[in-house]
């Protein structure tokens, strides 16, 4: 319904599904239906897209971002005939950046499966709404992007602190913490999108949950050495 609903996962789901090229036409700046003007939002999501797929060697002349209402019949009819010429010149996606099908792949899975991080990290920078469209080209940077990569955060439940509440793994989008009433709870990092959450919800006296950045996650604990014997309330 609106531009602004566009995410970049939807992008990279079209990729992955094997779109050579991806438009979305969206209603002119100050013409939105909706508030806060969704097409806004719609221009840095898109410009942001665009550089992660520069990231990953994707041309990012693939995703194309047009202002055109659903009463410009021409406009439209020009504007998919240009793309397809454009898109035609590159070829099938990964022909012309020099990408074997399997390689594409695993670098738009894992784009994918960091778009929550992505999306809190540039959080402010997406929901900018600036007077001047043209602004929104140069909001996000090669060196950000790169930057945004060497900071993967990784997050681990430090078993020695771990009091099984399950508050992170009731709160988990992902379903990526394993743990029960009376068991130290473990994060699968294959799992894990990322998002941060279980570090934001561990109580703050119990603090298990570390953010790692730049070095190696420990390896879980053993199986056998994760049930907590807890002691019997005394009566009285
Ligand atoms: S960061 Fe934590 S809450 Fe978020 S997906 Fe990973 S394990 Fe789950
Ligand atoms: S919220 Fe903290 S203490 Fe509770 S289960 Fe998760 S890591 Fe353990």
């Amino acid at each position: 319904m609106c531009g602004g609903r566009i995410d970049i996962a939807f992008i990279l789901r079209a990729f992955l599904g094997g779109a050579d090229g991806v438009i979305i036409c969206s209603c002119w700046p100050g013409e939105c239906h909706y508030v806060p003007e969704g097409n806004y939002n719609a221009v840095s999501m898109m410009n942001l897209t665009r550089k992660l797929l520069k990231h990953i060697g994707v041309n990012e002349e693939r995703l194309k971002l047009q202002w055109v209402t659903a009463s410009e019949g021409i406009r439209f009819a020009d504007t998919v005939t240009d793309f397809t010429k454009t898109i035609r010149n590159l070829g099938p996606l990964g022909s012309y950046e020099g990408l074997e099908d399997d390689d594409l792949k695993s670098r738009l899975q894992q784009v994918t499966k960091l778009v929550p991080y992505i999306k809190i990290a540039k959080r402010e920078k997406l929901l900018l709404h600036l007077k001047d469209v043209e602004a929104y080209s140069t909001l996000y940077t090669d060196d950000e992007i790169d930057q945004l990569f060497k900071e993967i955060p990784s997050y681990y439940i430090d078993p020695e602190k771990c009091h099984a509440c399950g508050t992170c793994r009731r709160r988990c989008p992902a379903g990526a913490i394993d743990g029960d009433k009376n068991l130290i709870h473990i994060i699968n990092q294959d799992r894990c999108i990322k998002c941060g959450t279980c570090y934001e919800v561990c109580p703050a006296r119990f603090s298990a949950v570390t953010k790692l950045v730049g070095q190696p996650v420990p390896p879980p604990i053993p199986e056998e050495k994760r049930k907590i014997v807890r002691k019997p309330k005394e009566k009285g």
